[in-house]
């Protein structure tokens, strides 16, 4: 492709992006199509010949595009929000033409220096110590992995890294049985043995029990384990519940025990200043982690990753061949802040998307995503087919159908098809989850253009969909 065609094509991509973004509510929320009907409409070996630009869109539009799920609609209220925005789709146009890899401070100073600047604006607008230093992740899990083996070398003075586990099953790491499954992952991936990870109960409202917590470790401690770390989550994947950071804090420190946070989806509600509450105890957490590319309008993948002690990050993960040392000191080389070698220019969007919508902007959007969870709380207290099944302390809904007349199994089965109904319209996506072994619907709030319409529009069709399942009995 020539620059005239690269110019050409460009402008009419960029028009196809913002009809797309204008019109995506004609499309169904949920991709409709069946397993295989994407494949079986490509030939199955790549063309010898080049192809035509127009022919790459019209295959792109006529076959890709009815197999998306349209994670950008407003009415998406399904798994949790993965946003972007318009600043941010601009940023990420630059990235991608620029396609520097960002390893070293010298493979692109630019990349690296706002790397630090606007994770330092971020620390500080969600309310981190300024001791946080921070490094952007492709996702939570990613961090949460850098996060323990940062804790296991650590705590066995980097001597793992170098020699290898001597008594690898002693640690135990704790965490809530509500918590996100990519905790189980990483210490499955750090060699301490799932049969090492301690799920803690939780209380009514699905936080962490930290007697529970204590006495697990104190079990632990008498069995000869060494704890060696706990993950608290502020905002659970299930419920957005938020466990008690300042108790599990405490039990940390008296212990000497590395704590992490995963507030993956919640962290950018802590832009609002009457939620700081939420990470009260944070100046003895080690690490804390949350998604930008979640709930702050910034397209995946974006992870804020915070420290305390950047020394231990760096020494569990600082290598150095001869093909990347360089003359310049002091600088950041974010290569050796975790896994990922090659590393693409990530700050840039989230510059834009700052920039852009400035602080209150942002506030603004939170704000109303939390005012319209409170709304339909509402709506489904106000209803008698509906009952909530946790409270809602930030944008998640979680709630059922519900009569006393049916069992258990029943009404499982029942909201399940109901859920399925709705989804089956492409009007609204929801997805679900179990809690105490009811099937739970959940609506999460957060998309960047969702407005009470939209949410209003969800609620009928919950409605809708319920009398036609009820009627048909
Ligand atoms: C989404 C989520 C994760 C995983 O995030 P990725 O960026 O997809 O790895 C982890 N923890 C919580 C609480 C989440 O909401």
């Amino acid at each position: 492709m020539d620059n005239s065609s690269f110019r050409k094509y460009g402008h009419k991509v960029v028009d196809w992006m913002a009809d797309y973004l204008e019109e995506i509510e004609k499309y169904p929320v949920k991709s409709q199509v069946n397993p295989g009907d994407i494949i079986n409409q490509l030939p199955s070996t790549p063309p010898v010949q080049g192809e035509e630009f127009d022919n790459l869109m019209n295959d792109f539009n006529k076959i890709i595009l009815p197999g998306i799920t349209h994670w950008q609609h407003p009415s998406f209220f399904a798994y949790f929000p993965a946003n972007s925005s318009k600043p941010s789709v601009l940023a990420e146009m630059l990235t991608a033409t620029i396609a520097a890899q960002c390893m070293v401070w010298e493979t692109s100073p630019a990349a690296a220096e706002l790397e630090e600047l606007v994770l330092n604006w971020l620390r500080d607008i969600i309310g981190l110590p300024k001791y946080f230093s921070g490094v952007i992740h492709d996702g939570a899990s990613m961090a949460t992995l850098t996060s323990l083996l940062t804790a296991r070398e650590k705590i066995s003075q980097f001597s793992i890294n170098n020699k290898g586990f001597v008594d690898g099953n002693k640690f135990t790491v704790y965490c809530s049985s509500q918590t996100h499954s990519s905790i189980e992952k990483a210490v499955k991936i750090i060699g301490i043995g799932r049969e090492n990870l301690r799920y803690i109960d939780v209380d009514e409202i699905y936080s962490m029990d930290t007697i529970d917590l204590e006495k697990r470790i104190k079990d632990d401690i008498q069995n000869s384990k060494t704890p060696l770390a706990v993950v608290a989550t502020i905002g659970t994947t299930g419920s957005t519940a938020i466990d008690p950071l300042k108790k599990i804090s405490d039990i940390c420190k008296k212990y000497n025990i590395w704590l992490h946070v995963d507030a993956a989806l919640a962290g950018s509600a802590l832009i609002l200043k009457d939620l700081q509450w939420m990470i009260e105890g944070i100046e003895d957490v080690d690490t804390f982690v949350f998604n930008p590319h979640k709930w702050l309008f910034t397209n995946f993948d974006c992870t804020a990753y915070f420290v305390k002690d950047v020394d231990s990050l760096v020494n569990t993960f600082g290598i150095l061949p001869e093909y990347l040392k360089t003359k310049t000191t002091d600088v950041k080389n974010y290569k050796d802040w975790g896994i990922q070698l090659g590393r693409r220019f990530r700050a840039l969007k989230l510059w834009f998307v700052i920039r852009t919508y400035g602080i209150d902007g942002l506030r603004e959007k939170i704000r109303l995503h939390l005012q319209l969870a409170q709304k339909v709380k509402n709506l489904i207290e106000g209803s008698n087919n509906f009952e909530l099944l946790a409270p809602v302390p930030l944008n998640t809904l979680c709630f059922r159908y519900f009569d006393p007349k049916h069992t258990l199994d029943e009404l499982n089965s029942i909201n399940d098809k109901l859920m399925q109904n709705c989804n089956k319209t492409g009007r609204a996506y929801f997805t679900h989850t179990k809690l105490d072994g009811k099937y739970t619907i959940r609506m999460v709030i957060g998309q960047t253009e969702v407005e009470e319409k939209h949410v209003i529009s969800a609620w009928n069709l919950l409605n809708e969909e319920l009398n036609k399942l009820l009627s048909e009995k």
